[in-house]
């Protein structure tokens, strides 16, 4: 995996500078509230200097009228402060996830078949979430306490150059150690971040497993290996508590001797008379307002941090190039297309080196039914990824009518197929909504046609909703049959060009077995399709069968040419063999 960084000025250019008004308007807000925030500390030197003393009681009034203005003036400015920043760092939050969810879908299938699918989400979802901090409070309050910590500083040498001296020695040994904690910080929350992936991945794969790991009674396995994960997210949240811990108590001693300090060489000076005690209350309270932000700091330099890792992580997901980004991919399928396919001497390998399909030739014709037979791992579902473009050849060439399939948008292509898998997925949510899907502007005479044709309304007229009805996630409240049917209307109402088809294997019982033939034959009907056959109705049905053996076409024709050349496919039908 790349380790590239997240440079400043990327983030700069693309977080940052976007929302400079927005954040100028925050700085000068801050700016204001500090400001307001120092009022107190002089207001307090000149009670006791000068008003006490006089007995000004006008002047009381006017102070107090001051102090309590200057704290209305703070607590708006907070408020709106606060409200603009945060709106603005959740929207940036939601605009960031919908780029990743929306970078994720264009990606190549290779890539979901190497990643999780809990580790994916947990991108979109965590990682992103950490960004707010560089738009949220943090950045302002970084400069803001920054501003105020400069202001304060001016205050104080004001006041008493040699008491600011003593006090800035402990705090620059503070700020050195701070320096130094974050550098040891940051990879820490680094991997933090892909170690949560992981867990989260692993997570979602087992509760979708879960008949699985019941099934084989695999639990304390499972256990062990979330306990494993947990205990590295453990070790590591461990490792950076050290560091915050040291810091932490460290600032208190530092800042404990300064204070110290102050006591000592500040009551020795109003002895003398060199200092008011007035001077002696403001000096303590402008101190107070210096120090913490830079105590602040290590808690906003975390939260940078984090929005540091989570963007290196979002930004190595969009980095990744989508299915489109290849320079050959200009042209588009045209919205009329007739829908022919040709196989030219493509092959393919999922790895280097081992080549699964070797040198496949054959024209799909427009409208035709290509059947597809063979023993398990011949190359089938290969075949029928490389046509719906799923994959892309190693070598040779795919056509759709006349335009080579390497030189196309893909979109332009796929809104011309529809795809029948073996695991038909059905998505939590009405069957309605499972079968619009596919198209979601259909007419309700559209779905109804297609509803029936797939006979769908056959049992759905059973339920008390209808298409209403609410199915759980991937369907587990129907039957195989029933959620084939599903799948095959929503392919019907589609009403793709081109059908790649992957027939179930699994018994399904006599009647839903004649039921899907028929709306099968309905789907098939005028349109180009590639089927990885099953049935014995499709295979007879076809206008040609290829028949594969270890990624090679070893025979080719109809059903009744190849009985009659007593082949391969011959013996397969002999023996009723699982073709
Ligand atoms: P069929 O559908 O006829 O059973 P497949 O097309 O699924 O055959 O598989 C053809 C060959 O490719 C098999 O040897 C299989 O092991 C291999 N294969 C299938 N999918 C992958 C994959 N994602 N990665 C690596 N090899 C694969
Ligand atoms: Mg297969």
């Amino acid at each position: 995996m790349s380790k590239q960084r997240i440079s400043i000025k990327k983030v700069f250019k693309d977080i940052v500078w976007p929302r400079r008004n927005m954040l100028f308007i925050g700085l000068l807000l801050i700016v204001v509230n500090r400001l307001c925030g120092l009022v107190l500390p002089g207001a307090s030197k000149y009670l006791i200097d000068d008003v006490v003393i006089n007995k000004d009681y006008d002047m009381l009034k006017q102070l107090v009228g001051v102090v309590i203005s200057a704290i209305f003036i703070q607590s708006v400015t907070s408020f709106t402060l606060t409200r603009l920043l945060s709106v603005e760092a959740q929207r940036l939050i939601s605009h960031l996830r919908a780029d990743v969810q929306k970078h994720i879908l264009s990606l190549p299938i290779s890539y979901f078949d190497n990643t999780k699918s809990g580790e994916l989400v947990s991108r979109i979802m965590s990682d992103v979430e950490g960004v707010r901090n560089l738009v949220g409070t943090g950045l302002v309050q970084l400069i803001g306490g920054t501003i105020t910590a400069i202001i304060s500083l001016v205050l104080l040498i004001n006041i008493s150059p040699s008491m600011t001296i003593f006090v800035l020695a402990p705090i620059s040994i503070f700020g050195v150690i701070s320096m130094k904690a974050f550098k040891f910080i940051r990879p820490i929350f680094r991997k933090r971040g892909k170690i949560k992936a992981e867990v989260t991945g692993r997570l979602t794969e087992s509760l979708n497993g879960v008949r699985i790991i019941k099934g084989f009674n695999a639990e304390e396995e499972e256990n062990k290996i979330f306990q494993e994960g947990v205990d590295r997210l453990f070790k590591n949240v461990k490792k950076s508590l050290t560091t915050t811990a040291i810091m932490t108590s460290s600032s208190t001693f530092l800042l404990g001797i300064a204070t110290t300090g102050i006591m000592g060489i500040g009551g020795y000076k109003i002895m003398q008379g060199e200092l008011t005690i007035g001077d002696f209350l403001a000096f303590t309270l402008y101190l107070g307002f210096m120090i913490a932000p830079i105590v602040q700091m290590s808690n906003i330099g975390s939260q940078l941090t984090e929005a540091f890792a989570g963007l290196d992580r979002t930004e190595e997901i969009m980095n990744i190039p989508s299915e489109d980004a290849d320079e050959n991919r200009i042209n588009r399928v045209p919205d009329i297309i007739n829908g022919n396919i040709t196989f030219d001497n493509v092959k393919f390998a999922y790895e280097d080196e081992k080549e699964v399909l070797h040198g496949i030739s054959f024209e799909a014709k427009a409208g035709s039914i290509t059947a597809l037979v063979g023993s398990s791992g011949s190359g089938k579902t290969t075949i029928a990824s490389l046509a719906a473009s799923f994959l892309n050849p190693s070598s040779g060439k795919i056509h759709i009518d006349e335009q080579d399939l390497s030189t196309v948008f893909l979109n332009s292509y796929r809104k011309h197929l529809g795809v029948v898998l073996q695991d038909d997925f059905l998505f939590e949510g009405s069957i309605e909504e499972n079968i619009r899907f596919s198209n979601a502007s259909a007419s309700d005479e559209a779905l109804q046609e297609a509803v029936k044709s797939a006979y769908v309304s056959e049992f759905t007229e059973r339920f008390e909703k209808g298409l209403g009805t609410i199915i759980g996630e991937r369907g587990v409240k129907l039957s195989g049959g029933q959620r084939q049917r599903i799948a095959i209307a929503r392919a019907i109402l589609a009403d793709p060009k081109i059908i790649i088809l992957d027939e179930a294997t699994s018994n399904l019982d006599t009647e839903s077995e004649a039921l899907i033939q028929e709306s099968l034959a309905k789907l098939m009907k005028g349109r180009t399709t590639i089927v990885i056959a099953h049935r014995l109705s499709t295979i007879q049905q076809a206008d040609q069968i290829l028949v594969m053996d270890q990624g090679a076409i070893i025979e080719r024709g109809t059903h009744d040419e190849l009985l009659e050349k007593e082949g391969r496919y011959h013996q397969l039908y002999k023996y009723q063999a699982r073709i």
